[in-house]
């Protein structure tokens, strides 16, 4: 059952290991991050410089420009 309340609600699937890349750079200046955890708080860590930070799902989701499926290797 599923009910719209105007707008458009996008639900992305996350998981863990997935790579995203967001709207909003990093300071450093790299755009891809590694999702290593999902929940109502996800963590990331920017892939450029290694620093993971937690963000809520929601705002995560909307920062959110493409996702791409974890790699094994490059
Ligand atoms: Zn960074």
């Amino acid at each position: 059952m599923r009910r719209k309340r105007g707008g458009t609600v996008r639900i992305i699937p996350l998981s863990e290991g997935m790579e995203l890349q967001l709207k909003k750079p990093h300071p450093c200046g790299g755009d891809r991050f590694r999702l290593l955890r999902v929940g109502s708080l996800c963590r990331v860590v920017c892939e450029k410089c290694g620093r993971d930070m937690e963000m809520d799902r929601v705002k995560l989701e909307k920062a959110i420009k493409s996702t791409s499926a974890p790699q094994a290797e490059k």
